[in-house]
């Protein structure tokens, strides 16, 4: 896989390019029928455990061979390290403080929906507009009809990811749905696996392959991890690679499904997740803790060969708002009014993440952490992925910094006005200000109604 340096221009090129020659294609004969999409997401995911980013344990060689078909993205943020703020970002192209799915408390989640923002459209729901078969197979409690997930789904199924091998069993029922639906009809097929996911226990080959000291994991359970033995670390992490395995080979299913029905190289594949896994690199195990990279990084696997080039690494910054879009428009669809991302394939001046009082903010090389509960701010290099080495000050630095606070201070202004309006009414909110609905149309985001 080769690196581009202007990756962004250059693949922008590619795409247009080839969107000029279907256009071209399409007005010499009849329209042709509008692609399929697969998307799927594994939960707890983090990028920096699979062979097309890097690690050398083998745990991924489907996804590996996936990667080779397409554009790899290298540097792609999730919004937020938990499973509910980051997928309904991913789906509904709004980000978390737009949409407001924030809190930890699974009660939180499954009550009615009293703040659930009506204009909120879901991918499926765009795709069933256009006239596309829809199912999602899914794999975790908090991904419910209460946080919207059934909306748009003709089909729709649920696991309540808590045991072992579901996802053998969630790629069953998605292959019969793929035998057995209509043909002529294009689908939209979402799939979430959580087998990655603590308590990280898999099948026995898998188990035996990566961890075979122990038959469970030593640690079961989030936390602080003070006092943990080394050798339980490395054996915990084995354990959850056991699983990136397991889930590896059930993509590895889907992908043999597609082509043994000839439908492999025009099907619109996208493999991302909703966040990653901390294994004490800032002190925590698990994650729905912090905004380092080890939590908001994922992988993003896009292919789509009669558009985007094979073997290409996206080397800028890119955001889960962005990717319902880009689906969209790869399919030849505007997308739309609702979601407020942008395309993949623009680099966005601005790129937010964030977690219980925990924000972050990307852009000109560097990442800003704030500490809301406590006002404490950390600067880091954009290709510090782990977040390891906080950068100490220079004048250049305090610049960025200042700038980068700003940018911060209105995604907080948009937060606190979704917070304020939870009371009921909008009385008592600062309207917008111009200046606040300019700067967030300068970093991408399409700017909220003025209510
Ligand atoms: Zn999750």
């Amino acid at each position: 896989m080769r690196a581009i340096e202007s990756s962004a221009r250059s693949a922008r090129r590619v795409l247009l390019l080839r969107v000029a020659a279907i256009a071209l294609l399409a007005a010499a004969c009849a329209s042709p029928p509008p692609p399929s999409v697969l998307l799927v997401v594994v939960d707890t995911l983090r990028r920096d455990h699979l062979g097309v980013y890097g690690y050398e344990r083998g745990t991924s060689p489907a996804l590996d061979r996936l990667a080779r078909r397409g554009l790899v993205f290298d540097h792609h943020v999730t919004h937020a390290s938990q499973t509910v703020p980051s997928t309904v970002s991913l789906l509904t192209s709004r980000l978390p403080a737009d949409h407001g799915f924030v809190h930890r408390r699974l009660g939180q989640f499954m009550e009615k929906r009293p703040h659930y923002p009506e204009n909120l459209v879901f991918l499926a729901e765009a795709f069933e507009h256009a006239g596309y078969a829809t199912a999602g197979f899914i794999s975790n409690p908090f991904l419910t009809r209460h946080t919207g997930f059934t909306q748009g789904f003709a089909t729709s199924r649920h696991w309540p990811g808590d045991r072992s091998a579901e996802g053998e069993e969630i790629t069953q029922h998605a292959l019969e749905w793929l035998r057995e639906r209509d043909s002529e009809r294009p689908f939209f097929l979402y799939i979430h696996y959580m087998d990655v996911h603590q308590p990280y226990v898999q099948p026995d080959a898998f188990t035996a392959r990566f961890a075979p000291e122990t038959d469970e994991p030593p640690v079961e359970s989030y936390g602080r991890g003070e006092g943990l033995a080394r050798a339980d670390l490395v054996s915990t992490i084995a354990h959850y690679d056991a699983g990136i395995a397991y889930v590896d080979a059930q993509i590895g299913r889907l992908i043999d499904a597609l082509d043994a029905a000839g439908i492999g190289d025009t099907t619109i594949v996208a493999v991302t997740s909703d966040h990653g896994e901390e294994f004490l690199e800032h002190g925590g195990l698990g994650h729905a803790t912090t905004v380092y990279g080890e939590l908001v990084l994922a992988p993003l696997v896009l292919v789509y060969p009669p558009l985007l080039e094979p073997g290409r690494l996206i080397a800028h910054t890119t955001q889960h708002v962005d990717v319902a879009p880009t689906l969209l428009e790869l399919a030849g669809f505007d997308r739309p009014p609702e979601f407020r991302g942008g395309r993949l394939f623009d680099p966005p001046e601005r790129v937010y993440a964030e977690n219980g009082s925990h924000r972050a903010v990307y852009g000109d090389g560097y990442k800003l952490v704030l500490d809301r509960a406590t006002g404490a701010v950390q600067l880091f290099d954009v290709r510090d992925t782990l977040d390891a080495s906080p950068l100490g000050e220079t004048d250049e630095r305090a610049l960025a910094k200042r700038q980068l606070r700003q940018d911060l201070d209105t995604y907080l202004r948009l937060e606190d006005r979704r917070e304020a309006s939870k009371g009921g009414g909008s009385s008592g909110i600062e309207p917008w200000s111009e200046s606040d609905l300019e700067r967030l149309r300068v970093l991408g985001y399409r700017a909220p109604a003025v209510d």
